[in-house]
C-alpha cells in the first residue's frame, strides 16, 4: 500500500529492513540497537555520523549546534520560550520603566497557534512579558481560514523581541513559506516573493531570536537563511525516523545558563528542556531515543547516497507539482476545490483539497483505499483530503495518486 499519512508517516522499506537487522545486531557488536548502551563507542560514533550527515546536507554553519532531544514539537513550543526568555534576562536583567520582553508570533495555521497557546500559559503570570501576534493569516483570508501565507505588508514585528516564532510548514492546513526568496540575490528587491518568509523585514544588525518549526518539512529541501535562525527544530516522525526524536539546530548564543537566569527572575527550566544542558552533554546527558536516532542515521545515509538534499528537493518539487496540477484540472471540471493555491503558500509536503458534491469525498477515499492508498483523509479540524508527500513517498507512488485523481474526475463527470 501507499501511505500518505501526515505523521507518523512512511519510512523507506530498505531502511526498515536495515533497522530490523540492527535490532538484533547493531554495527557488528552482537548487541541490538535497542539494547546497547548509548555511551558505547559504537553508538557515539553513529551519533556523530548522523550529526555530520545533517550538517553536511543542510550546510549548518559552525555558529550552530545540532542537538538530539525528546519531547517532540510540543516540547519545543515550551523549550524555545524558556530558553530564549532566559537568554533575554541574562542580556537585560532589569527592565527600565515601560520596557517589556516581547515574544513575537507569526500565525499561519494550527501549529503556530498551538505554539502561541503554550507561550501564553508559560508567561501569563510573568511581569514584563508580552506576546505579540505579528500577523494572523486567518484574519486576512477572505475565507476566514488558514489557507495562504500573509502578504509582507501585513507583518508587524516588534522592534526588539526576545523571540520571533514561525512555523515553516503548517502540517494541518497545508500552508508553507515558499523558498523562492532565498534564491533572490537582493532580498530587499521589489520583486521579492510575497509568499516567502519576510526575512528582509526583521530587525537588522543583531543576532536574531528567530525560531522556526520545521517539523513537517525538515530535510525535504534546503533551509533558507539557516544562519539567521536562533533555533530550528523538527520532530523526526515525518521525514526522518519514528516518533521520539526531535532534531534541533541551535545557535551558540542560545545555549544559556538557565539556572543563572532563573536566579534573576526568568522562569526555571527543567534540565531536559535546557539547550545548554543538552549541548554540554553532547545530546546524551540522559538516555536518548536510541532507536529513533538509529533510523534517522540510516535515512540520512540513504539520502546522501541518493544525491542528497538537492536531489530530494527536485523530486519533492515534481511530486507536489503533479498533485497541484491534478487538483487544478479537477477544479476546471468542478470535481475538486483546492484549499491552498500552489502559488499562495501551498505546501510541498501536505497538499490539501476538497472533493465537491454529495458523498463525493467518501467515494474518493473509498476508491483510493481500493487502490491501496492510505491516510488521505484531511485533518479532522479542516476536513477534505490531505496527501502528505514526505521524502519516503516515492515519485512513482505520487504518480499513481495523480493518475487516480484524473480517473476520479473522469468518472464523476461522465
Ligand atoms: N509542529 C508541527 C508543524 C507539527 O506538524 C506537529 C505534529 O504533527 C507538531 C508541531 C507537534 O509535534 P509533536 O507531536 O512531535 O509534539
Amino acid at each position: 500500500s501507499i501511505n500518505f499519512s501526515a505523521g507518523p508517516s512512511a519510512l523507506p522499506p530498505s531502511v526498515l529492513a536495515e533497522a530490523t537487522a540492527g535490532l538484533l545486531d547493531f554495527a557488528g557488536t552482537g548487541i541490538g540497537i535497542a539494547e546497547i548502551s548509548h555511551r558505547s563507542k559504537e553508538f557515539m560514533a553513529f551519533l556523530d555520523e548522523t550529526e555530520a550527515l545533517i550538517r553536511e546536507q543542510l550546510q549548518v554553519p559552525s555558529t550552530h549546534r545540532v542537538l538530539f532531544a525528546q519531547g517532540g514539537g510540543t516540547g519545543q513550543f515550551a523549550a524555545v520560550v524558556l530558553n530564549l526568555l532566559a537568554r533575554d534576562v541574562l542580556v537585560r536583567p532589569t527592565l527600565a520603566e515601560g520596557e517589556e520582553r516581547v515574544l513575537d508570533y507569526v500565525l499561519t495555521g494550527s501549529w503556530s497557534k498551538a505554539a502561541l497557546k503554550e507561550a501564553q500559559q508559560l508567561t501569563a503570570a510573568l511581569p514584563g512579558v508580552r506576546l505579540n501576534t505579528v500577523v494572523d493569516a486567518k484574519a486576512l483570508s477572505p475565507n476566514n481560514a488558514y489557507d495562504r501565507t500573509p502578504p509582507h505588508s501585513a507583518y508587524n514585528f516588534s522592534a526588539d523581541p526576545a523571540l520571533i516564532f514561525y512555523c515553516e510548514n503548517e502540517t494541518v492546513n497545508g500552508v508553507q513559506f515558499s523558498k523562492a526568496s532565498e534564491s533572490d540575490p537582493s532580498p530587499d528587491a521589489a520583486d521579492i516573493d510575497e509568499t516567502g518568509f519576510p526575512f528582509h523585514l526583521l530587525p537588522k544588525g543583531k543576532l536574531l531570536p528567530l525560531v522556526a518549526d520545521y517539523s513537517s518539512s525538515f530535510m525535504s529541501r534546503p533551509i533558507p537563511r539557516l544562519a539567521d535562525h536562533a533555533v530550528i527544530y523538527a520532530g523526526a516522525q515525518k521525514n526522518i525516523a519514528p516518533a521520539g526524536l526531535t532534531i534541533l539546530i541551535v545557535r551558540e548564543d542560545c545555549l544559556v545558563d538557565t539556572a543563572a537566569a532563573a536566579l534573576l527572575g526568568a522562569p526555571p527550566v527543567p534540565s531536559v528542556l535546557s539547550y545548554k544542558y543538552l549541548a554540554d552533554g553532547k545530546s546524551v546527558p540522559n538516555t536518548p531515543p536510541v532507536f529513533s536516532i538509529y533510523v534517522a542515521g540510516l535515512v540520512l545515509r540513504r539520502m546522501k547516497a541518493l544525491g542528497g538534499l538537492e536531489a530530494f528537493e527536485a523530486v519533492n518539487r515534481r511530486k507536489k507539482e503533479g498533485v497541484y496540477r491534478a487538483i487544478r484540472e479537477g477544479e476546471e471540471r468542478g470535481v475538486f476545490r483546492g484549499k491552498v493555491g500552489e502559488g499562495e503558500g501551498g505546501s510541498w509536503m501536505n497538499v490539501v483539497w476538497e472533493v465537491v458534491g454529495d458523498g463525493a469525498e467518501e467515494r474518493f477515499l473509498k476508491g483510493a483505499g481500493e487502490r491501496g492508498m492510505k491516510s488521505l483523509k484531511g485533518h479532522r479540524s479542516v476536513g477534505g483530503i490531505r496527501a502528505s508527500l514526505y521524502n519516503a513517498v516515492e515519485e512513482e507512488e505520487v504518480a499513481k495518486l495523480v493518475e487516480y485523481m484524473r480517473e476520479f474526475v473522469e468518472a464523476e463527470t461522465t
